[in-house]
């Protein structure tokens, strides 16, 4: 049911992630407001500088508290050189997607105008799905006993959870016809050929499938539909895969858009969203005010479309909306950062985004 105001936990995280955080909240407000909505923020420490201070990644409180909120919106958490015993890093955003059983995260990729691509193609408007709480990363907590000659990690695939992600991209599918025009077309990303769970999860696609027939669909090797990420992005409208195999491709397709910069997420359960930057806490860049807030203020666009189908709400979707113009109207005239070709700072490119959001063209 559509409400006065929302609730919106916030995890800035280590890096860049506090910087871009600011940037989405700022537009995200504003947004709001012009909607005739109130936004209620409650900040969240975690992540690698929170583990340095307490030892942990994130406090059962926090962990509790965020799932309470309306939806999450989360920076990016990490930093390559603090890390746990067994050498892993400290990564409370995965923590979070196995405790609210996140299984999908849904990756845009779309080329804006303005935006430099190094690949030829005029229209690049995907969507990688990347299943989030099992496959590779399915055996992170299984015991190990230390050995300094092998090392193995479990790949599990179940039936449950490949039928919800299988019919979040098929609906994903028929959404974007709806919404954007674009074909309606599901492509599995697999390694069949080898591994008996990849067989398994196109067994469950192919049966999936069928209860779609409106929808086509193509099942492509992951080697190979990687290549074709690069040589022909224009073929694809959803993609879904495999956890580390959609980890790795939906960076290739944030490259072919313009990179990390311009890249939103969400990773979602029938019951609670989280919306992140595909990017990470970009330590090189950290503190220098230049990190592109755009892959941050498209998540929190990603994070009203979610609220406004949750709670039947056309205000959300109608500020989603006004948010992606008036990111499209400043990608195409700038100003801009300089991972996209441009000298601005993300303090100048976030008031863009503001003031394009108040600009008439774009009133609700
Ligand atoms: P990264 O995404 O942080 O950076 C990769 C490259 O992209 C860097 O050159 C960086 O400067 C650039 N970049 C990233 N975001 C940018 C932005 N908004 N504007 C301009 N340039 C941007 O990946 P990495 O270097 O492999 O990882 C750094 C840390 O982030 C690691 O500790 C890693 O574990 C963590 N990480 C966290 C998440 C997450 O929180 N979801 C995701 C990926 C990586």
């Amino acid at each position: 049911m559509a409400k006065n105001h929302y609730d919106i936990a916030l995890l800035p995280g280590d890096g860049i992630g506090p910087e871009v955080t600011d940037a989405a909240v700022a537009v995200l407000t504003d947004a709001l407001k012009r909607h005739g909505i109130t936004p209620h923020y409650t900040t969240y420490e975690a992540g690698a500088a929170y583990y340095q201070k307490s030892n942990e990644a994130i406090s059962a409180a926090s962990m509790k508290a965020v799932g309470e909120a309306d939806a999450i919106l989360l920076g990016a958490m990490g930093l390559p050189d603090v890390r746990y015993p067994d050498g892993t890093e400290i990564a409370p955003q995965i923590d979070l997607r196995e405790h609210y059983g996140l299984f999908a995260s849904l990756r845009p990729c779309r080329l804006f105008p303005g935006v430099p691509t190094r690949v030829r193609a005029d229209t690049i408007d995907m969507v990688v799905i990347r299943e989030l709480t099992e496959g590779l990363f399915a055996g992170r907590h299984d015991p190990t006993e230390p050995n300094d000659e092998s090392a193995s990690d479990r790949l599990t695939i179940t039936r449950a959870t490949s039928e919800k992600l299988f019919q979040l991209a098929f609906a994903q599918a028929r959404l974007r016809r709806r919404l954007h025009g674009t074909p309606g077309h599901v492509t599995l990303l697999d390694k069949s050929n080898v591994l008996r769970s990849n067989a398994f999860l196109r067994k469950v696609f192919d049966e999936v499938a069928a209860r779609h027939p409106d929808i086509g669909t193509a099942r492509l090797y992951i080697d190979a539909g990687s290549m074709m990420l690069v040589t022909n992005p224009e073929r694809f409208d959803v993609i879904v895969t495999e956890n580390v195999f959609g980890d790795i491709t939906s960076e290739i397709a944030a490259g072919v858009v313009g990179g990390l910069g311009v890249a939103p997420s969400g990773d979602v359960s029938e019951t609670h969203g989280m919306f992140q930057p595909s990017h990470g806490t970009a330590p090189d860049i950290a503190g220098q005010g230049v990190a592109n807030p755009i892959a941050a203020i498209l998540s929190a666009a990603m994070l009203l479309d979610w609220m406004a189908d949750r709670h039947a709400d056309e205000r959300c979707a109608s500020a989603a909306a006004a948010i992606r113009a008036a990111t499209c109207q400043v990608l195409t005239h700038g100003p801009k950062t300089r991972d996209i070709g441009g000298t601005a700072g993300t303090a100048d490119v976030t008031r863009a985004i503001q003031n394009a959001l108040t600009s008439s063209a774009l009133a609700a």
